[in-house]
């Protein structure tokens, strides 16, 4: 038995509205689906904003067709656990890299959501998994962290339209290997499963069978709780701004 412990802390409760930026369809849903919805079924909001639409992901699947299905199966996942505003930027799948042009991008939909917490996955070169990270993930979301702080600088990327937001107070970077906090998603480990479960033929094209998802995803939240109170949690990393 691993012995209970308390070092994840509870996650910040003093914001209304989120935007979860990330490279991949899957991305939020993997990283942390149940965060989400407990944190809509509480009354926030939660936007996603994905850079691509994922269409490198399925190897048995064109990237013409993928892209499709793939859009398709991130909006009913989002839907599942209470987030209606789904938005791509149409960058390409496995190429993504850190530029100016994307923290240009990011600053300009910070600016636009206006939200005080950003959700990013990982962008550390080891994920919770203690396996190597994607770059996309890595580029995604270092230019999430560092286009908060653009986007409230009038004088940076001045070619934008939208007026300068400084609300962001935190971020929480899901897939951490260096976890600070958790959620508890023991009412909302379902919605959780489910909003993994949307994304049937990504799934499928892992050689995950339908149903799959929940004991993986359960293990994992346990083990979480195991830092949180005996509580199961999803894990973040939070970065004060
Ligand atoms: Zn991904």
């Amino acid at each position: 038995m691993t012995e209970e412990t308390t070092d994840l802390e509870p996650m910040p409760d003093d914001w209304t509205r989120a935007l979860a930026i990330v490279a991949h369809p899957d991305d939020v849903e993997f990283g942390c689906a149940g965060a989400v919805a407990a944190w809509t079924a509480a009354g926030k909001q939660v936007g996603y904003l994905l850079l691509t639409r994922g269409e490198a992901g399925i190897d048995g699947m064109a990237p013409q067709e993928a892209v499709k299905v793939r859009e398709h199966e991130q909006r009913a996942g989002a839907a599942l656990v209470g987030v209606a505003t789904v938005e791509f930027l149409d960058y390409a799948d496995g190429s993504i890299a850190y530029t100016t042009e994307l923290r240009r991008d990011l600053a300009a939909a910070i600016r636009s959501h206006r939200p005080e917490l950003v959700v990013t996955f990982t962008h550390h070169d080891i994920t919770y998994t203690g396996k190597w990270n994607s770059p996309d993930h890595r580029n995604a979301g270092r230019a999430a962290l560092d286009a908060v702080l653009d986007a409230g600088n009038r004088w940076i990327f001045p070619e934008l339209d939208a007026e300068p937001w400084n609300g962001v107070k935190y971020a929480a970077v899901a897939g951490s290997d260096q976890p600070t906090h958790a959620v508890d998603v023991s009412a909302s480990l379902d919605a959780a499963v489910a909003s993994i479960e949307a994304h049937a033929a990504y799934l499928a094209g892992l050689g995950i069978p339908p149903g799959a998802a929940r004991t993986p995803l359960e293990a994992f939240v346990n083990a979480t709780g195991q830092r949180f109170g005996g509580r199961p949690a999803i894990p973040f990393e939070l970065i004060r701004y």
